[in-house]
């Protein structure tokens, strides 16, 4: 599905791409782990193992050009054009690139100068967690329910976290009905307000995807018992920051298990349509947070300042 132009692009921006249209890449959380073993929230917060993250996706297409998405969106097609790969030969291939990508770190002088570096990344070498959610909308894959099955049966992984930006409640219906397993977490971000938030941060590139998203936070409140639910909010100063409480009504539609206030971050192509300002401070995410616990019943429960996320609880 993509140009030799933009395949040459993702692979200078170090993706790997596997197929027709999946990719991986190395999260920098990962590294990092490899580095000085700092982990990243999703450990502290729901125990996955950051040293072992595939992170993943198996569609570089996307039906949004978000301002704070920090992936470059000229990768992006509109839509699904051509064949649909195989999910174990996805899944498979993306194990074997994330393994040479991981190697080539161990090549780097300071991880082959330290015996402590080099014995930790072979233990990362096998991944054990999926992230789905590297790039692209991973509800338009057409064959995600067997993915996340085969990510679990086949590859067996540990945790399995799908991230979706909504618009494709049809196939999160798909799941658990199509699939003998529904992911460990299943997490919607949502930037927008109303709809005219909507057509400003995240630029749908066909019509009727705010329908799509409110159809998608009801659906999400009927499967609470089948997997973790999270809704992240990435607060932008300038654009979303002054209506904690205008995102209520959505809180109170999905009633997910989590809510994840998330500061936006100067990074990536993001950097293109935002500016430096556009970055809340710590104490800004921390405000929002709590003017959403103060209206909504959530209760503040756990904080990571290096990812500059503030999780929220059902009470
Ligand atoms: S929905 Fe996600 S991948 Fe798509 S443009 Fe927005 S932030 Fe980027």
């Amino acid at each position: 599905m993509l140009t030799s132009l933009q395949k040459a692009k993702a692979f200078n921006q170090q993706y790997r791409l596997v197929g027709r249209h999946s990719a991986v890449k190395i999260c920098l959380w990962t590294k990092q782990c490899i580095r000085s073993g700092k982990v990243c929230y999703k450990q502290e917060f729901y125990g996955i193992h950051t040293g072992n993250c595939l992170e993943m996706t198996p569609a570089i297409l996307c039906n949004h050009r978000c301002l704070h998405c920090w992936r470059d969106t000229s990768l992006f097609a509109p839509k699904w054009e051509g064949g649909v790969d195989d999910p174990k030969e996805i899944i498979r291939g993306c194990i074997d690139a994330r393994r040479e990508l991981m190697i080539g770190f161990g090549g780097s002088e300071k991880v082959k100068a330290d015996k402590q570096k080099l014995a930790a990344l072979n233990t990362f070498l096998a991944p054990d967690h999926a992230a789905i959610s590297l790039t692209g909308e991973p509800c338009l894959y057409p064959r995600l329910p067997e993915l996340i099955d085969a990510l679990f049966d086949d590859f067996h992984f540990r945790t399995v976290f799908l991230v979706t930006n909504g618009t494709v409640p049809e196939m999160l219906k798909r799941i658990g009905t199509e699939s003998k397993h529904f992911p460990t977490n299943t997490y919607l971000s949502l930037q927008a307000y109303n709809f005219d938030s909507h057509k400003k941060l995240n630029h749908p590139v066909v019509l009727d995807t705010w329908n799509k998203i409110i159809e998608s936070l009801k659906y999400l409140s009927t499967v609470k018992d089948k997997t973790r639910t999270i809704v992240r909010i990435t607060v932008i100063n300038g654009h979303n920051m002054s209506h904690a409480r205008e995102f209520l009504p959505y809180v109170k539609l999905m009633k997910p298990h989590f809510i994840e206030v998330k500061g936006y971050g100067f990074l990536g192509m993001s950097r293109r349509r935002l500016k430096e300002e556009n970055v809340p401070s710590w104490e800004e995410v921390q405000g929002f947070a709590e003017e959403i616990a103060h209206v909504s019943g959530y209760k503040i429960t756990l904080q990571h300042e290096p990812s500059d996320i503030v999780q929220l609880r059902e009470k």
